[in-house]
């Protein structure tokens, strides 16, 4: 797709834009492997769904076992070549930067193809590309300003500690955000030198074979980088277990980051980053100023992207003196984010990713309310053919609840009420997941006491979902132990090599 002139701005914009985005016009459909645009060996291919319409977007390579042995192949003589592996880390940087330059100028386009694919709002699919670009960017202006060490040892030695590229990397990713996660991934691998495979989603592959053509353009040498669309269980799998796959960097459920982590150990023990699930708790103090607000603020952090957000803000807790009141500013904020169709740039909310994620997230909301909660708001879908679920919000939630512990991935918000801060500190840690939590008060004591005592790996206070790309990025608990984002990042995707010299006195 040529990038028109004039901005896209209405719905009509966008119609228009995604009409030209067929296989007859050149979607790409096809693996990238060993710099070639392929159909997977053994000829299968997986449908790709539009679940705004349920209209059958492409069909798309299914990668399996055999695809990724050449691909990891191909990886592995690119790392042993060095054209990319060795090649000065401003260098690196420059193709790093077009490939950022390239995306941008195809901004509209990829973020057509997410919301096409996968159902969010046109509006979020932008905001998801800014983000995408500014990590390429922030990662390639990282890597030419990392030193390595002279360690502070006696005369007789000059002791280095050097940082190498771990080899071939395998990002295997989700489709909630699928170029933004490909991002956060990528980004850092590259940088620092890697091959990378990428997994994308079998439920939004699109954007990802876009973004290989554009990195070949951008100069990205042969085996580099490598998109292989696919099943998880076939192409995923095949690449965990792989003995020349050095790194798996995952984000997706929890259920599979324990058998990515399985899977390492069955084979070469290679190095696992797991971004993974989670039950968010956002806790409203009745101290905190401008109710209204903090209401709306609740509302986004479970209502955007519909609900399909690994740091969504799924629990509420509220302070019980304010809790009726609060729970009533929510509701209101709440009916002003009901789903819409994606391609209108003011739909807050899109469809739901496919009909499994719909069926699942409507059983989980039938289970809250045979489990005694409170249903305050929507609980029904949308008439079809579209997967729309309204903002269901669920009051009197416990903790012994499904609802109230399990990762529904959803826009369905469960309050709590507390009494104590010490009550709201233990049920914000009862959880087995432990990737955000929100904090909303005014009291700067209490801030730093409960912040200090979240077992979580980002901390919001009085926002939600704030950062930016200097912030890490992941989870503790079952929530993983990778960091995406920030210079860390690019740490995790190098190895440390210790070179002692001796020196003759
Ligand atoms: P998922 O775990 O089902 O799939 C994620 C990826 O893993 C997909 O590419 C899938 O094909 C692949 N996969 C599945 N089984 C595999 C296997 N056996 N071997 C290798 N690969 C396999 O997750 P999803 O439904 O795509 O995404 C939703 C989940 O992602 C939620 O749990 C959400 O919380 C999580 N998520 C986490 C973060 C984070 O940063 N912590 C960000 C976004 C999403």
């Amino acid at each position: 797709m040529t990038e028109h002139h004039r901005l896209p701005r209405t719905r009509d914009d966008w119609q228009a834009l995604a009409a030209e985005l067929t296989v007859e016009r050149g979607l790409e459909t096809r693996a990238y492997i060993d710099d070639a645009f392929v159909e997977a060996q053994r000829g299968a291919t997986l449908a790709t769904v539009n679940p705004a319409t349920g209209e059958i977007l492409a069909e798309v390579a299914s990668c399996d076992a055999a695809d990724a042995e050449v691909a990891v192949a191909a990886a592995r003589a690119a790392v042993d070549g060095g054209a990319w592996s060795r090649l000065a880390p401003g260098r690196r940087k420059a193709v790093l930067l077009k490939l950022a330059d390239l995306m941008a100028a195809h901004k509209h386009e990829l973020a057509l193809l997410d919301t096409l694919d996968m159902g969010k709002p046109i509006s979020s699919a932008l905001g998801d590309l800014a983000g995408a670009i500014g990590c390429l960017r922030y990662q390639a202006e990282c890597i030419d300003k990392l030193y390595g060490e002279v360690a502070p040892t006696g005369e007789e030695a000059l002791a280095l500690v050097l940082r190498e590229p771990l080899g071939v990397v395998a990002c295997i990713v989700p489709w909630n955000f699928p170029l933004m996660m490909t991002a956060w991934k990528i980004a850092p691998a590259l940088a620092a030198g890697n091959s990378v495979i990428l997994k994308p989603s079998e439920k939004s592959p699109l954007s990802a074979l876009r973004l290989a053509s554009l990195a070949r353009e951008a100069g990205l040498p042969r085996g580099v980088f490598q998109v292989l669309p696919g099943f998880g269980h076939t192409v995923g799998k095949a690449l965990a277990l792989s003995m020349e796959v050095d790194c798996l960097a995952f984000t997706g459920s929890t259920g599979v980051g324990k058998q990515l982590m399985q899977y390492a150990g069955q084979s070469n023990l290679k190095k696992v980053y797991l971004e993974c699930g989670g039950k968010s708790p956002n806790i409203v103090f009745a101290d905190c100023k401008d109710l209204d607000r903090v209401a709306k603020h609740a509302a986004a952090a479970i209502f955007h992207n519909q609900g399909e957000v690994c740091i969504a803000g799924s629990r509420l807790l509220v302070e019980n003196s304010i809790r009726e009141a609060f729970v009533d500013k929510v509701l209101a904020a709440a009916e002003a984010m009901q789903p819409g169709d994606p391609l209108d740039p003011a739909s807050f909310m899109g469809a739901m990713v496919d009909r499994a994620q719909y069926e699942r997230v409507l059983d989980f909301i039938r289970c809250g309310v045979e489990e005694g909660a409170t249903l305050r708001a929507g609980g029904e879908a949308l008439e079809g053919p579209g997967l729309f679920i309204p903002p269901t919000v669920f009051d009197g939630v416990t903790e012994r609840m499904a609802i109230g512990r399990e990762e529904i991935f959803g826009p369905v918000l469960a309050v709590f009420g507390f009494d104590s801060e010490e009550e709201a500190v233990r049920l914000a840690n009862d959880s087995d997941y432990g990737l955000a939590a929100g904090l909303w008060s005014q009291d700067i004591d209490r801030i730093m006491r409960v912040t200090r005592r979240l077992r979580s790996g980002q901390v919001f206070v009085n926002n939600w979902a704030g950062g930016d790309q200097t912030m890490p990025f992941g989870g503790v608990k079952q929530s993983g132990n990778g960091r995406d984002k920030s210079h860390h990042s690019l740490e995790e995707y190098s190895d440390l090599k210790s070179v002692w010299m001796s020196l003759s006195p």
